[in-house]
């Protein structure tokens, strides 16, 4: 006969894991075992892992076999530890079970606290507290968070019976409520719980743990914690672990309460402890921003001693871990516990702060510090902010709970939020106090305001991670959800109306206040300097105009890899010349209306030149159709019409019907494949000799000037060698003519964009001609999808990556096909010309999981928008660390 095969070990207690068994254990698990193994004060426990999760989603709602009796076992060994047992009426032991993934998910929460009780537990324990108030208290929080978290009964029901009764009672606080006010209360949420549930309340302990257990479990696959997952690039098939532990009451008196701490401050990054408590309060109560909860610092009045043991031993988890801790903790009639260690999640500027701090302190090297800054956080830290020359007014203030600025119209409800947002509509969240259903809202948002709640309830915490700016607390300002509006300082705002808040300051104002560009700090600087020290990949601007340039240089690019010379077409003063230029019957008055042109253009190219000086700058000859310059054809034809059948000036509409001709004939039905780029160069080869003779022109005046202008031309949307040959052949000339009239020679460079699938194909005939490459990915994206990028983004990428067609959006990150089609580019062009250098121009350039991907292909650099260039400066310098 076989051997029974080995059994699997589902729990394990919190003495028995480690930080290490993250993957099996969740997060909470792994932390409690730590904390419990480093010999901190942790009520005994254990953790269900998340492999029965897995077992119990994939079974279809059954648990795994053995794990019922290992939890029994457990459960026994838990409540011998403190001489109790659980369901037993003389020494009661209670016990709470919380989530725990691997991922720390805010989105999800689900916890019930308390479970255990019942008539005759709450009278043993009234007994043996001697206090029959805390007794009930305790019972009635079961009941609710039992009753929602297990039979998705509203908080509301349960909330609004408990208004009642302080009501009743003319009270304030539910601390208030005496005894019997207590008993009252819990009889009616049982009333609650059974018309709800359609079952009485559980009175019997297994089976309230075991119904608990299955919640958590389940709740992996519910709405919010899927929400959520899909928001942070969460695999969706981890699995959360079950913490089932030893109950410890900050609702017992006054010498109790529980709060939560950081080991430094989560928002600015500031050493010391940050935080907040609430005394006789349990669980939740801080997390949920509905009381109003006491700063850390007044612990240290109030209980010194339980302060400064907390503070000695969040010095020894931080040092122990490496890293910012964030802290859970419960006092228990003067006695201190930690219910949590986990690293702290933190705004942009605090992961700067914090890690550039800690490599000082010693305690991670230079390159931990690079690796420990997400490079998407550093775009926060850019954000602008509010222009204190501006002198605005604020109508109310708050607590700043997240930092930067932020300017959108007033929404109430996230629904709303997330609809308006998905419109491109700039938007800030306004709420009385957030929870998990309000995070696809605040993803949507620009900022979030809420009326109540400190700097760790929900608002705060989610908008961090977010990077949101975010404004808590304001409890001067009255918030009407129902009704859409909020009042503060005298001036109401409706849904709609514009919005600004500071969360570095916690300033609320009225309107669109005006920013300033942020500028990057000194302790950036430093953390970004490491990064250059450790990164391959260059890193260069896509800038048209110098002060696009400054702001570059001033983030640090190392040139600039793409000037759009077509942006200084739709200037207001040159615009009417360019459209005269288009509008020309013959080649002779397009000439005449480019010479017009050519002064305008050299002075463009000598101060992106300048501004650049000592660096190359690649500038791309005309790319987009000539239609774009004109007005748009459907309001021409009305406006023609109109006159026509008016008979009102009929010079106008002379004028109007040559407009309409020209663009009727310049109309594409595909303009983004038609004639465009280097097409249009051939065809309409006046214009880039124009631009190229400006561009010498400007880099012979600079060179004489003795500044060391670098000009670097770029031809667009190459697809076969001919067509950069015969561009070539147009403009090479130019250039000699150009230095012969100047008796200046400028050393230029002539490389062509790979953004056409056929010019990857024959990228080893092309490259013999240029001395670069630079690959413009928002076309190569297109055309490899066959996407029309001004169409898909708009219309259904969106659903494709919500159902998982598409993992993430091809135009924000590139495609695995398309860095394949680019590394076959890069091999075949540097196997035809090995001095070929090759970059990256399109939006790609500034998202970190690109950069990555270059990287890995061996580029010379990538090009992105100003105030990206840190973010890829950062990325570039992980992808150099983790090889
Ligand atoms: C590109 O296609 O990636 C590119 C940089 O050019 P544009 O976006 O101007 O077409
Ligand atoms: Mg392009």
């Amino acid at each position: 006969m076989l051997s029974a095969p080995p059994r699997t070990k589902w729990v394990y207690r919190f003495r028995e894991g480690s930080a290490a068994m993250r993957d099996l254990l969740g997060g909470k698990g792994a932390g409690l075992a730590e904390m419990a193994s480093l010999g901190l004060p942790v009520p005994p426990g254990f953790t269900i892992t998340t492999e029965a999760c897995r077992g119990y989603i994939a079974a279809g709602g059954l648990l795994p076999e053995g794990l019922w009796e290992q939890v029994l076992a457990a459960l026994e060994e838990t409540g011998r530890t403190l001489g109790r047992r659980y369901g037993d009426a003389h020494a009661p032991l209670l016990v709470s079970v919380r989530s725990g993934a691997r991922i720390s998910m805010p989105g999800m929460m689900d916890t019930v606290l308390n479970l255990g009780l019942n008539e005759e537990v709450v009278a043993a324990i009234a007994r043996q507290a001697g206090d029959t108030r805390f007794a009930l208290d305790a019972y009635r929080r079961l009941i609710q968070m039992f009753g929602s978290t297990v039979r998705g009964i509203p908080d509301a029901l349960f909330d609004r019976e408990l208004a009642r009764a302080r009501g009743r009672a003319r009270v304030r606080a539910d601390a208030e409520l005496t005894a019997p006010q207590l008993d009252a209360v819990v009889r009616r949420f049982l009333r609650i719980y059974h018309e709800h549930a359609h079952e009485y309340f559980p009175r019997d302990p297994m089976t309230q743990l075991r119904a608990a257990i299955e919640a958590v479990f389940r709740s992996w696959n519910g709405d919010r914690a899927i929400a959520y997952r899909k928001l942070e690039h969460i695999p969706d098939d981890l699995g959360t672990a079950v913490n089932v532990q030893a109950m410890v009451f900050g609702n017992l008196g006054e010498s109790s309460g529980t709060g939560v701490v950081f080991t430094r401050d989560p928002g600015s990054g500031a050493s010391g402890l940050y935080g907040d408590y609430l005394p006789a309060a349990q669980g939740e109560d801080v997390v949920a921003g509905i009381r109003a909860t006491r700063p850390i610092a007044d612990l240290e009045r109030e209980l010194p001693a339980v302060y400064s043991e907390l503070q000695s031993h969040a010095a020894m988890l931080e040092k122990h871990y490496r890293d910012m801790q964030d802290l859970e903790f419960t006092i228990e009639g003067g006695r201190l516990w930690m219910l949590q260690t986990r690293t702290g999640k933190r705004t942009g500027e605090a992961a700067v702060r914090i890690a550039v701090e800690m490599a000082g302190e010693g305690l991670i090297s230079r390159q931990e510090a690079v690796l420990r800054v997400e490079p998407h956080q550093l775009e926060q830290l850019l954000h602008p902010r509010l222009d204190p020359g501006a002198g605005a007014q604020p109508l109310t203030s708050g607590v700043p709970a997240a930092p930067g600025a932020a300017t959108g119209v007033a929404v109430f409800d996230p629904d709303t939020a997330a609809a308006w947002g998905a419109q491109g509509k700039a938007v800030i969240l306004v709420r009385v106090v957030t929870s998990p259903d309000d995070v696809h809202g605040m993803a949507a948002a620009k900022g979030i305001l809420t009326a109540t709640g400190g700097t760790l309830s929900h608002a705060a915490v989610v908008a961090r991670g977010m990077g949101l700016p975010c404004v808590v607390g304001a409890g001067e300002m009255e918030v009407d959800e129902p009704r859409h509006k909020l009042t503060a300082g005298g001036v109401t705002i409706h849904a709609g109306e514009q919005l600004t808040i500071d969360g570095s300051t916690g300033a609320v104002y009225a309107g669109a206040v005006p920013m300033v560009p942020a500028a990057a700090s000194p302790i950036l600087r430093t953390l970004l300097e490491w990064a250059d020290s450790f990164r391959r990949l260059g890193v260069r601007a896509n800038a048209d105009y110098p002060r696009d340039a400054e702001v570059a240089l001033a983030n640090g690019a190392e040139g600039i890899g793409l000037c759009r010379t077509e942006h200084m077409f739709m200037e207001a003063d040159r615009l009417p010349v360019v459209q005269a230029m288009i509008m020309a019957r013959s080649t002779a008055e397009r000439e005449r209306q480019l010479a017009r042109l050519l002064p305008m253009q050299r002075g463009d190219f000598r101060g992106v030149l300048e501004a650049m000086a000592g660096k190359p700058v690649i500038i791309r000859l005309i790319d987009p159709p000539l239609h774009e310059f004109l007005p748009d054809h459907d309001s021409l034809l009305e406006q023609v019409v109109t006159l026509r059948t008016s008979g009102n000036h009929p010079r106008k509409l002379a004028r109007l019907e040559r407009v309409l001709h020209r663009v009727q004939e310049l109309r594409e039905s595909n303009p983004m494949m038609g004639l465009r780029g280097c097409r249009l160069s051939i065809l309409f080869p006046e214009i880039v000799r124009m631009q190229v003779r400006a561009i010498l022109e400007a880099a012979c005046e600079l060179r004489k000037a003795s500044v060391d202008a670098r000009p670097e031309i770029m031809v667009p949307l190459v697809g076969t060698e001919a067509e950069l040959l015969a561009v070539k052949a147009d403009l090479e000339p130019v250039a000699r003519a150009v230095m012969r009239e100047q008796g200046v020679q400028v050393e230029y460079r002539l490389g062509t964009m790979i953004e056409v699938p056929r010019a990857v194909l024959v990228a080893g005939a092309i490259a013999p001609h240029v001395s670069f490459f630079s690959f413009g990915t928002n076309d190569l994206t297109q055309m490899t999808f066959g996407y029309s990028r001004d169409d898909a983004e708009g219309k259904f990428i969106g659903q494709y990556v919500e159902r998982g067609i598409l993992p993430r959006n091809p135009f924000e990150t590139l495609d695995p096909a398309v860095v394949q089609l680019m590394e076959m580019a890069v091999t075949a062009g540097r196997r035809a010309q090995p001095r070929l250098e090759v970059g990256v121009c399109g939006e790609h350039g500034g998202d970190p999981d690109s950069v990555v991907a270059c990287h890995h292909l061996g580029l010379d650099y990538v090009s992105c928008s100003p105030y990206r260039i840190p973010v890829a400066r950062l990325a570039a310098a992980h992808a150099a660390l983790r090889e």
